[in-house]
Formats: C-alpha cells, structure tokens, sequence
C-alpha cells in the first residue's frame, strides 16, 4: 500500500537526459537538480501530478546522485550493483523508483536490475531521453514526469523501462533507434502499460508479486539481498562474459579461439549472437574452439543476432554443432537480456550445470514462458 503522501526516490546517474555543453556530458547532480526544481509541477521536494480523476496527486520525491553521472557507454557490471543497492537502502521510505540513466546501455542496466532484484514488490522505472532536459524541445521531461507517476501511482511489482509511451518490461527491451523519440521497442514481449492521456497499464501482462517469504517487503530478505549484492560485487573481478555476433567467415579467422583464449580474467560465459534460430558456421576448426571452452568450463549460450523471435536449435542442422560442442539455447532472450543474466548467474558462484540450467529457466519474464516452470517464477537459492 502506498504510504500517505506517496514517496518516490529518484536516482540520476547521467546520460543524455542530464546533459549539456558540445559535446554533450552529464551535468553535475547538484545543477541537475535545480534544472528539475523549475520544471512545471516541481517545487522540491514536491511534485504535484493530475492524475486522470483530475485529483491533485502530491508526491514526494528523493532525488539522488550518482557522485560523478556518467554516459552510460561507461556503465560497468560494478554500476548495475551499486544502483540496485542504492534502490535497497531506499526500499522501505519509498513506493515506487526511478533511474535515470542514459539510452546506450539502458536495455543491460534494465535487465541486470531485474535479476538483482529478486523478490521485487514496487514498481522500478528505468528511464532517459534522446534530447537534454536543458534543451528546450525535448522529451526528457516527459519520460521523467511519465515515469514518476508510473512509480508513484501503479503497484507493478517489475523492472520496467519506459520511454515514449510505452513502459516495457525492462529485460525485453532493446534500443532500436538513435533518433526516433521511440528509441526502444520490445520485439518478443507485450508492453507492461502505455501512456497516452491517461496511462493503462495491461494487468493480464505484469507479473504476480512475490510470495512473502521472498518479497523485499520483509526487512530480512532486503538484508539477504544486500548481501547477495556485495557477494556479486566481490566475484565480478574474478570472470567476465564475452559477447560474439557471428558473421560469415568467422570459422576461418578462428576468432573465437583468440577470444577465448589467455584472458585475465578468465572469460567463463560466451553469449553468441549467432544467425538466424541459432544457426551458426559448420567449419570444425570454429566448433571445435567452442568445445575446447565448454570442457574448460566455459557457458555457451546460443542467442539469435536477428531482432524477433526465438532460437530453435531442432530447425536447421546448423545448429546442431553449436550443440553438440555444448551451447545452450537462449530461446527469445534478446542479447542484452542475455548477458545481464549470466553475468548475474556466475557472480552468484553456481555449479555451471546450475547456471546453464537456469539460463534456460523464465525468471524474471525474459524468455518465452514456454521454456521455463508454469508459474514462470524462479527465486535462485541463497
Ligand atoms: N551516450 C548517451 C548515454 O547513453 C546516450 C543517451 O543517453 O541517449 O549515456
């Protein structure tokens, strides 16, 4: 139940949404915030929103910093943590949250929040824009305001990314253009709401909240997340997951091997973003690179470098290779989501057996429900 008045905590970690200058970087938090305190309807720290019924609806909300805002081409695994812990210690005081972050990476930060957040039971809307809030025509403010309202005044106990019109769910999300005002679309999965004058959010498409004796509601599950958080944030030093888009000719520059070669750290996680349904190069030297990573320990998963649909590994003999040298389907996950999940999965320390199990498990709404559990929820064991 939201508490009376609503409370949102608001977190800016830079991109364009915060910019200025040529060309454009973030603006320091502190002229940030006096940018969005002469906003229409911003009188800090106070936002008064007109919801549909007309009413008057006065929010509260924390704006919070990110000591030195970046791009988000500079986001690292280490930042994905650092936000979801910042949302954790802020849990209790506040309804709903809302990240502000840049449109490069926003589809991975999106995704990897998802899975940090396990147990989630208020709304987390990350958002951006493709023009500066301090440029006059823009649709920063929109995406802003846009996205308080859907923190303070739904309960979508998810992830979401919103931008435009649309809130998507944020591990289905990916940035499709550099120019449009609808810079995301999510290909494989309905949308969680969208707003137009009023915003509907499509209740048959938003998750279950979470059983209670998972929930971030309980004060013990916030501590056992937070000290998942910092075990997460002390193995990421120790591996790293390498991201391949397959292109023709790959088999003869034996790239992969290269690749998975003498890294520090050790890579233990390829996501191929191979053709077609998964298909991929039947040259030996190409798969045999690949086998020689998987015996080492390596977790191959077979996702799909073509925007829409699934990777089907029973289609085409092609795939079977990716196969039989030990690659596991990534179904409809889009590469971000992808990548998000295993780095979060081998951080946790799993057997590789588990981790490529649950890589093809549904557990937060990334992939097809089809190719996980009916209930379509999974919490990983502590
Ligand atoms: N380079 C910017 C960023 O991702 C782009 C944006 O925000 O739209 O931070």
């Amino acid at each position: 139940m939201p508490q009376d008045p609503v409370r949102i905590y608001v977190l800016y970690t830079g991109g364009t949404i915060g910019m200025d200058g040529h060309p454009l970087a973030p603006m320091p938090p502190a002229r940030f915030e006096s940018l969005l305190g002469t906003m229409p309807g911003f009188d800090p720290p106070w936002l008064t929103l007109q919801t549909f019924d007309r009413r008057d609806l006065r929010v509260r909300y924390t704006l919070d910093a990110f000591d030195e805002p970046i791009d988000s081409s500079s986001m690292t695994p280490d930042d994905w943590v650092r936000i979801a812990r910042r949302i954790l210690d802020n849990y209790e005081d506040h309804d709903g949250f809302v990240v502000l972050h840049g449109t490069d990476t926003m589809a991975w930060t999106a995704s990897a929040l998802s899975f940090l957040l396990e147990g989630l039971s208020r709304p987390v809307v990350v958002t951006g824009s493709q023009v500066p809030l301090a440029q006059t025509r823009n649709d920063a403010l929109r995406n802003l305001v846009t996205s308080m309202q859907i923190a303070a005044t739904t309960d979508i106990p998810e992830v979401g990314l919103f931008f435009d019109q649309a809130l998507y769910r944020g591990c289905r999300a990916a940035k499709v253009s550099t120019h449009a005002f609808e810079g995301f679309r999510s290909p494989n999965a309905p949308l969680l709401a969208t707003a137009g004058i009023s915003i509907e959010v499509d209740e048959g498409v938003v998750r279950m909240k979470p059983p209670a004796e998972v929930s971030l509601e309980l004060a013990d599950n916030r501590r056992k997340r937070l000290e998942r958080l910092d075990a997460i944030e002390a193995a990421l030093p120790s591996f790293s997951v390498l991201s391949v888009v397959l292109y023709p000719g790959i088999q003869a520059t034996n790239a992969v091997e290269v690749l998975l070669g003498a890294t520090e750290p050790p890579v233990r996680g390829l996501v191929l973003q191979a053709f077609g349904e998964g298909n991929a190069p039947s040259t030996p030297s190409f798969l045999d690179a690949l086998h020689r990573a998987h015996d080492r320990g390596v977790v191959i998963v077979d996702g799909t470098q073509v925007v829409q649909g699934s990777v089907n590994v029973d289609a085409y003999r092609s795939a079977s290779g990716l196969e039989h040298a030990g690659a596991i389907s990534g179904y409809d996950m889009t590469p971000e989501a992808a990548q998000a999940k295993l780095t979060y999965l081998l951080a946790l320390g799993l057997p590789r057996e588990r981790v490529e199990a649950l890589m093809q498990r549904n557990l937060r709404g990334e992939l097809r429900a089809e190719a996980g559990p009916a209930q379509g929820l999974l919490f990983v064991e502590d």
